[in-house]
């Protein structure tokens, strides 16, 4: 009989795998609405607090076909393959689309749902990209509100602030628990490996955060720590808005590295920052979008007082990684400008880096593998030449 935790992460394998049939079986069982949002800051606790299922939209692994034609070849992998979801029908299963991020080729690909959905909301409330500056606070607090406003009218009823707090307190609690399992691995505890950790928080962005809290603790339950294996330890950066492929991660960790760490979105990104118990729940969700950016920088954002790559050489040094393996979705604008300065900052402290271009098909696996064990390699002998 499979024990409880092959059966639990089977469950969550399986949402994280198949998020429309978990969101047509989750309508059917509750008789509620589902809504899809687009990454990455949508506040989903409000949606949660309006009664609604809010769901992260997730690149699937279909072939590109009608979205080929509706955005730009040099749209990153993401959004063409949004595009090709909704002109295909494959997002009917949403009742509306909540978005709060205004990259460009997102709006793009959302103008494509929006016309392949028109009988659907599909609701922008940008939020401030500039982080530190004296208005950005109030003008968040503002668009919080709009978010609340346009929900209730999505709903049909009233929102208080108590039921705020408690989704508050729903996603906080399932937040603390995928961070210890993140603190485990930095600290030695592998028992998990990366496309395991990312079914957990793949599925934590699709399925009631309830039903996932509860199967994330039959998860914890039955894995403890492990003894930390031989191989090379490294840090995962970037990837934002959709998980890397599980293949991907599996090659990285079969050719001699081991994850400790992560910046990805479907990774500590996600989980960073917890928004924390408060009487002013909606001050507190526009607090927790601007502690976030300091918690984890995101280059989508603009804040002065902090770098992503100050975050990630202090990361690095904070988990005792051996290199970064940087995965940057192709066409990805924000992550393309920033990454040099993320080269020359490890490069100052001659922290080993690998730069994987990802591409929703089509990824070279085996030409994949043959680089990261050559960066395992050249970490090797560096170790040998320092002792
Ligand atoms: S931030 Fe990058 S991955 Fe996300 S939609 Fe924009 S280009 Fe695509």
């Amino acid at each position: 009989m499979p024990s409880t935790f092959t059966q639990a992460m089977a469950t969550l394998g399986a949402a994280a795998e198949f998020p429309n049939t978990y969101v047509a079986q989750w309508k059917q069982r509750t008789g509620g609405k589902a809504i899809g949002l687009f990454p990455m800051n949508f506040p989903a606790e409000l949606a949660h607090a309006a009664g609604v299922l809010p769901v992260i939209i997730q690149e699937d692994r279909e072939p590109i076909t009608a979205g080929r034609n509706l955005l730009g070849e040099f749209n990153c992998g993401y959004t063409r393959n949004l595009a090709d979801q909704a002109a295909l029908g494959r997002l009917d299963v949403y009742d509306g689309f909540f978005q709060a991020d205004h990259c460009i080729q997102l709006l793009g690909a959302v103008d494509v749902v929006r016309e392949d959905e028109p009988d659907k909301p599909v609701y922008f409330g940008q939020l401030m990209s500039s982080m530190g500056d004296e208005w950005t606070f109030p003008q968040v607090l503002e668009k919080m509100n709009d978010f609340r406003v346009e929900l209730e009218k999505f709903t049909g009823r009233a929102v208080s602030d108590d039921d705020i707090a408690n989704s508050i307190e729903i996603f906080d609690e399932n937040r603390r628990l995928m961070r210890s399992i993140f603190d485990q691995r930095r600290h030695g505890d592998a028992a998990l490996a990366p496309d395991q950790i990312q079914v957990l928080v793949k599925s934590s962005m699709i399925m009631d955060k309830q039903e996932h809290t509860e199967l994330l603790r039959e998860v914890m339950a039955e894995h403890g720590p492990v003894p930390r294996d031989d191989r090379i330890r490294v840090h995962l950066s970037g990837h934002f808005c959709h998980a890397p492929n599980p293949e991907l991660l599996k090659v990285i960790e079969d050719s001699g590295a081991i994850v400790v760490d992560d910046d990805l979105f479907h990774g500590t990104r996600y989980v960073s920052t917890d928004v924390g118990s408060t009487d002013d729940p909606m001050a507190a969700l526009a607090s927790v979008y601007l502690r976030r950016n300091s918690a984890v920088p995101c280059p989508t954002r603009v804040q002065h007082d902090v770098d992503w790559d100050r975050f990630l050489v202090d990361s690095v040094i904070a988990s005792g990684a051996q290199g970064v393996i940087v995965l940057m979705a192709k066409f990805c604008e924000p992550h393309m400008l920033f990454y040099p300065e993320l080269r020359k900052a490890l490069e100052a402290r001659s922290i080993p880096l690998l730069l994987i271009e990802t591409e929703h098909e089509g990824l070279p696996l085996e030409s994949i593998r043959t680089r990261v064990e050559a960066l395992v390699e050249r970490i090797r002998r560096k170790q040998l030449t320092t002792v």
